[in-house]
């Protein structure tokens, strides 16, 4: 038994219920946890409780640092990760990005997919990251390798890092003999959703219709990428709120980005969130990548105006479920990051001035996250949950949010731990 004293946890991760925080610039409270195995047996507000005796319990001090649960991260692409040094993306943008990766793939080996993936999840377990969800391309003759090498990852890392899959292609497949294969293909290899790039076009209503058929049909929900962009008319969130809503399907959907809804008109932004709550999708921002990719200008002003972040305060005040997550890590997508979602985060509250409800911007990373990806035990301090955590140098958000790349330990069950991430050196990368 491990019996955590004085944790400051955010209120927004606790059972229902809890004594609020005084503060509320500062939403969180000082907690005693006992952790029995890998489960939180109990959480009581610190000092409510006399500590438990016996020999067996080790008593540990938090000292009021701030403890989140595990972190969620809930869009990645590990099969492109950290291949930057081989595959630069010499213009910044969005559509060399697509071909540089493209192809890059003749690289993609089950060795090269397992090294630079395996190497991505060591330095998410050591930032404190216990479920990844990744995008994996799927409509490529080699597609199949990559799916093999993110089960073995999976079955690897189970116990420690949640693997979770989602093929990704373009929207044409959807309705063609490729989409099934693609479909089938993931779902073999342990794929939680569907997924796909969605583009508009006329046709694009008629191509989503037939993805929430295949998904339907195989009993999962859906993952998208929509509206990565700065065009007001990208309306493809709509359109899959609007399909979700007209087929009636069942099952989880999610959209990530969604960049395009924050420059339309308020009153189409209205809309739209009400249908997107109506259809119950979840919204993934992906803070760090649509910062690096968008409103790159080939002309003066070559400085960029707008941040590319959808509207996350408005979606989250309207009751929809927001995660923001890592995305593209050291490739031709986003040249930067290293899985750190204590570095998504405190990003993430600065662009998108999540300060305004710090209680609600913690579930960005943890509870929001762990439902939109399916796993609603997760994300959350409560008895009966596993028992991972995050616990920070910090004491307060304040100090939190100062410094973000401060040391941090992580608790595993009973193991209180600090785990560092590999030496970049192990990649093998040639340093000019
Ligand atoms: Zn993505």
């Amino acid at each position: 038994m491990l019996y955590l004293r004085r944790a400051r946890v955010p209120v927004s991760v606790l059972p229902a219920g809890f004594p609020a925080a005084a503060d509320p610039l500062e939403p969180a409270v000082l907690c005693d946890l006992t952790i029995a195995r890998d489960a939180i047996a109990t959480v009581t507000p610190a000092g409510a409780d006399k500590a438990p005796g016996g020999s067996g319990t080790r008593i540990v001090d938090a000292g009021g640092a701030l403890v989140f649960p595990a972190f969620i991260d809930a869009h990645t692409h590990l099969d492109k990760a950290h291949t930057w040094f081989r595959a630069p993306n010499r213009t910044n943008t969005f559509f060399d990005a697509l071909d540089t990766l493209w192809r890059d793939k003749e690289n993609w080996t089950a060795a090269d997919l397992h090294r630079r993936a395996g190497f991505a999840l060591r330095c998410a377990w050591a930032h404190g990251t216990r479920l990844i969800r990744t995008h994996v391309d799927t409509a490529f003759p080699g597609a199949e390798t990559s799916h093999a090498v993110m089960a073995e990852l999976r079955a690897e890392w189970r116990g420690r890092i949640e693997l979770q899959t989602v093929p990704l292609c373009g929207d044409e497949h959807f309705p063609t003999s490729e989409g099934r294969r693609v479909a089938d293909l993931a779902l073999r290899y342990g794929a939680n959703a569907l997924g796909g790039f969605l583009q508009m076009s006329p046709g694009l209503p008629r191509r989503i219709e037939a993805l929430l058929t295949l998904a339907r049909e195989r009993g999962v929900g859906i993952d998208l990428h929509v509206d990565e962009n700065g065009r007001a008319e990208s309306e493809c969130l709509r359109l899959v709120a609007e399909a979700v809503l007209r087929t009636q399907f069942p099952h989880p959907v999610v959209c990530g980005h969604c960049c395009s809804l924050a420059v339309q008109p308020p009153d189409r932004q209205r809309a739209t969130i009400a249908l997107v709550k109506e259809a119950g999708i979840g919204v993934i921002s992906l803070p760090l990548c649509n910062l690096y990719l968008q409103d790159r200008r080939g002309e003066f002003p070559v400085s960029p105006h707008w941040r590319g972040l959808t509207l996350v305060r408005d979606l989250l005040s309207a009751g929809v479920p927001v995660a923001c997550a890592s995305d593209n890590v050291r490739d031709a997508f986003c040249r930067y990051g290293d899985l750190d979602m204590a570095e998504v985060y405190s990003q993430s509250v600065r662009l998108a001035h999540l300060e305004a409800d710090l209680g609600a911007s913690v579930g960005t990373v943890t509870r929001l996250a762990a439902n939109i990806v399916g796993r609603p035990e997760l994300g959350r301090i409560a008895p009966g949950g596993p028992a991972r955590f995050v616990i920070f140098t910090a004491r307060s958000f304040s100090e939190l949010l100062s410094r973000p790349a401060a040391s941090r330990q992580c608790i595993d069950g009973e193991n209180v731990h600090s785990p560092a991430p590999p030496d970049f050196a192990e990649l093998g990368e040639p340093v000019p």
